[in-house]
């Protein structure tokens, strides 16, 4: 097994796609020596070394891989002419982690390795330039305490040890910024450092060269396993068994002086894609000083440095004086690096991400990956650099995060007007985008405020099916409780309105009506803005602008269409939202439900007249009047979806959720329905169940009481003939929902057929329908094939059918889903990913056991999963003919539907 790759003076032995064996920063240090980009010579001990350092303990790793990293460091001071742990002639280098999947700040860099007192004086000697040499030491001193010998601070609110000390310093001395402190200083700042290890170890800081290296090396593969590390793989799903590589890297020098420097740059703008080079560097600086801000960081380009110096108010002549672009303070290396940072981008032809140091006015590069981006620039980028010739179609679809699409689709904050927004909360980011407005607790004061013309924003505790339309006029809305799955964040993505659920810091008083946050009581009226996409709440009004979808990212959805094999519907329940969808791309409703129409103005009372209707002919006489309003709806419906199917499930909720809870309501209703208030509140109660959701409802209700059916398939069998008689043209599919028998499919399917004929035969006209049912009970997927014998499609419910298949209530998991997650028992929310493993496999056989009955069956899925990107490849790979999603989320599930036919090939 080759343990160690070196690199140097343009050869490698490792490569760029290397990454699993060498890490991403080992990887591409070997691959930009190849392409001629100068890098400081190295070696990388690979991923495999650090796995078996796990499996077998220091020793027996250190024994196998003792004279690879002697030998690897002779190749060091071969290509640079110095010596490591040799005080006359001192080679430093640095010791870097690096996974193959980046993992910010969890692992650590140790950087002027090698230096000890005699070695401080000999670079201090060399170079002329003492400040430059006891600076690097200090440096190493506290990195090698924090990294190696533990001296980290483990709490958040705790300070460095190193950095109280020099904070002391600096104030004992009257100065702001460490560059003002000088020699004496530096030296006094080791001295104390050293005391500070010793006092807090109990040993000496070691002098040996080696010592600290294999230190260094240890402490890196360490790093994989602490408890840091460990929760953010869990988090981001990144296997345990990868290990982290470890680089050792001969020195260069940014602190050497003014003709020295280091900084971060981008080959694009990383927040909007714009094709402009663009970074930040500082003088006399090392490492990660630049991002550590403790100095205010340059711009490299002149242009940038003019934009910036706009931005902060600073005049042009404070500009170029105090803060000079490196094009401006050095020229030539500046050249250098517009040259190095576009034959980067040719060569791995995406955005690059680079580090580098400047020593004596020579330029090096010490890193360079894919960076990272908003979504506007992941569009913009890939959609430029196909325009450029760089890369092709199917590149661009593969490279999309298609979760990223959703924060092109909301209304933004202006960028500027964030920065200096005052936040008050934070909550979860449920459902993207910027939204401002005045606080309203109430549904109905949300409606009555915004026919007002007033823009409102909807706090509540939590929401419930009552506030839909005080939601749908609300421009956010933002919760106490509640998780991304709540019925508030479900909504909400659903109406594509901006969301923050689960603040829970914040302090709702429905009766004062006041929310309290950040030490500030606000009441109804006063003006609050939220960030959906980050979970923020701020103070007052902050700006936005409108979210732009032609360009870039409709050339991006034109591709995803190319490509892709399987269709994408919408989950919609109005006519808005239909046209919304179609917009987004949405061929079809893979699920319109009808009972949100039954809450909209006085039609719930329609409602619960036929609830509390004593028997059938009563109930008869109150479905009488929904029928209308119901088929009025279907009709705005099939017509915003001309052309298109469209899914229509049957009633589906326990009534309970329909009648009224409080007494005040019952008692109209008695009155309205010319009944007593104790015999309304007989039915109200009668109707409460102790598991409402495995209860009286879906087909259930539809198979005790047929009335229901027959007035729903009438509705949509009318509004279907209705509209085709203006000419558009109708596609209805009719949709039972929670079948888990066939026998109950088929009384449902009669019922519908039967209506269907005598609709015909009393109209004249026909029209194609067909009939369906929701897989989302186990039993129906186990029974599929019994299942298709009486239908033309499944569309699977992959909420219920997650909920009844883990067992857990969707309504309640919040309380442990989370704890589940930190404990590692889950890796993801179940109700946000399909769990491909268990209900996975109900679904496969549902599609396999349908299709063995009837080839042709119709296949989809209209759970929130629809919108999923991993739960849509998964979709995509059982052939489903489409996902069906909520409007917003409709591009998203395009995308991951075109990814998975590309990378199906
Ligand atoms: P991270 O993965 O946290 O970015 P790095 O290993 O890239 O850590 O190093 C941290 C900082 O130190 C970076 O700014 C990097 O450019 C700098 N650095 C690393 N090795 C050297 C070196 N050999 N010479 C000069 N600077 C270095
Ligand atoms: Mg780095
Ligand atoms: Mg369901």
């Amino acid at each position: 097994m080759k343990a160690i790759y070196t690199f140097g003076n343009g050869q490698a032995e490792g490569r760029a796609d290397m990454k699993d064996l060498l890490g991403g920063k080992g990887a591409n240090l070997a691959e930009m020596n190849l392409i001629g980009v100068p890098v400081p010579p190295g070696f990388t001990i690979t991923t495999e070394i650090c796995t078996l350092y796990n499996q077998k303990g220091r020793e027996a790793v250190v024994e196998m891989i003792k004279d690879d990293v002697m030998k690897s460091v002779a190749h060091i001071e071969k290509l640079t002419g110095n010596k490591f742990n040799d005080p006359s002639n001192p080679q430093l280098v640095s010791v870097r982690s690096g996974a193959p999947v980046s993992m910010p700040g969890m692992m650590d860099t140790v950087l002027n390795l090698g230096i000890n007192d005699e070695v401080a004086e000999t670079l201090a000697k060399k170079s002329g330039n003492p400040r430059f040499a006891w600076d690097s030491y200090r440096r190493f001193v506290q990195m090698y305490g924090d990294v190696v010998l533990g001296m980290k601070p483990t709490n958040k609110t705790d300070i460095d040890p190193f950095e109280a000390i020099i904070e002391e310093l600096k104030e004992k001395k009257g100065v702001k910024f460490d560059t003002e402190l000088d020699v004496d200083d530096l030296k006094e700042l080791v001295v104390r450092f050293k005391a500070a290890v010793k006092e807090n170890t109990g040993k000496d800081f070691p002098t040996d060269a080696y010592d600290q290296l294999w230190g260094a090396i240890y402490a890196v593969f360490d790093s994989w396993n602490n408890d840091r590390a460990i929760l953010y793989r869990r988090m981001n799903q990144i296997p345990e068994e990868y290990g982290t590589a470890v680089n050792v890297q001969a020195m260069v020098y940014g602190n050497m002086g003014n003709n020295s420097a280091t900084g971060v740059c981008f080959s694009r703008d990383a927040g909007t894609g714009e094709n402009l080079f663009n970074g930040e560097y500082l003088i006399n600086a090392q490492g990660e000083d630049v991002v550590a801000g403790v100095r205010t960081p340059q711009q490299i380009m002149t242009e940038g440095s003019r934009r910036w110096a706009a931005m902060q108010g600073i005049s042009e002549e404070e500009r170029a004086a105090k803060y000079p672009s490196l094009e401006e303070s050095m020229p030539e290396c500046a050249k250098q690096l517009v040259d190095i940072q576009q034959k980067l981008e040719e060569h791995y032809r995406d955005m690059q991400d680079m580090e580098f140091t400047i020593q004596d006015g020579k330029l090096w590069l010490l890193q360079t990956r894919n960076g990272k981006r908003t979504g506007a620039a992941m569009v913009k980028i890939a959609m430029d650099l196909l325009r450029e010739g760089a890369i092709d179609e199917k590149t661009v679809i593969k490279r999309m995060e298609p979760g990223k699409l959703d924060e092109l689709l909301h209304p933004v904050f202006d960028k500027a007007a964030v920065k200096t927004a005052k936040v008050m909360a934070k909550g979860l980011p449920a459902s993207p985008g910027a939204a401002t407005g005045q606080i309203v607790f109430f549904a109905d004061d949300a409606e009555e405020w915004a026919s007002r013309k007033k823009k409102v924003i909807m706090v509540r505790l939590e929401t419930s099916p009552e506030d839909l339309r005080g939601m749908s006029v609300a421009q956010g809305i933002l919760t106490a409780r509640g998780g991304m799955t709540s019925h508030a964040a479900v909504v909400a993505r659903g109406m594509g309105k901006c969301c923050v659920s689960g603040a829970g810091e914040i302090k709702v008083d429905y009766k004062a009506r006041t929310v309290e946050m950040g030490g500030k009581t606000y009441n109804e009226g006063d003006w609050i803005s939220i960030n959906g996409s980050t979970g923020e709440v701020y103070d007052g009004l902050v700006a936005t602008v409108d979210a732009d979808l032609s360009g870039d990212f409709a050339a991006v959805m034109n591709l995803a269409e190319k490509y892709s094999k399987m269709d994408v519907y919408t989950n919609a329940d109005s006519p808005r939202d239909a046209k919304v969808a179609r917009k987004l791309g949405a061929h079809g409703i893979g699920l319109c439900r009808t009972e949100h129409m039954f809450f909209e103005g006085d039609r719930i009372k329609a409602m619960r007249e036929m609830i509390i209707a004593p028997d059938e002919a009563s109930r008869r006489v109150a479905l009488a009047k929904l029928l209308p309003l119901q088929r009025g709806d279907f009709e705005g419906i099939f017509e915003a979806m001309d052309g298109y199917e469209v899914t229509i499930r049957l009633l589906d909720p326990p009534l309970h959720e329909f009648v009224p809870h409080q007494l005040e309501t019952m008692r109209e209703l008695a009155e309205e329905t010319g009944r007593t208030l104790e015999e309304v509140k007989l039915v109200c109660d009668g109707l409460e169940e102790f598991n409402p959701m495995l209860g009286h409802r879906g087909c259930r209700l539809g198979n005790t009481y047929p009335e229901i059916t027959e007035m729903q398939a009438r509705a949509i069998i009318e509004a279907a003939l209705n509209m085709q008689a203006k000419g558009i043209v109708v596609k209805p599919k009719i949709m039972v929902p929670l079948i888990g028998v066939k026998n109950e499919i088929q009384m449902q399917a009669d019922i519908i057929n039967r209506v269907a004929q005598e609709v015909f035969a009393e109209r004249g006209e026909t029209v194609a329908y067909k009939v369906g049912t929701m897989i989302e009970i186990p039993r129906a997927a186990l029974v599929a094939d019994q299942i298709a014998q009486v239908v033309d499609f499944f569309s699977f419910g992959t909420n219920d059918l997650t909920q009844m298949t883990f067992g857990y209530s969707r309504d309640d998991a919040g309380k442990f889903l989370a704890i589940y997650k930190n404990l590692g028992i889950l890796k993801v929310d179940p109700f946000q990913v399909l769990d491909q493993e268990g209900v996975g496999q109900l679904v496969e056989m549902a599609c396999r056991k349908g299709r063995a009955t009837k080839p042709e069956l119709n296949l989809g899925i209209c759970g929130e999963h629809g919108g999923e990107p991993s739960s849509v490849k998964f979709c995509a790979s059982l052939n489903m003919n489409y996902v069906s999603c909520s409007p917003y989320r409709v591009p998203i599930a395009r995308l991951a539907a075109a990814q998975a036919a590309v990378e199906a090939e």
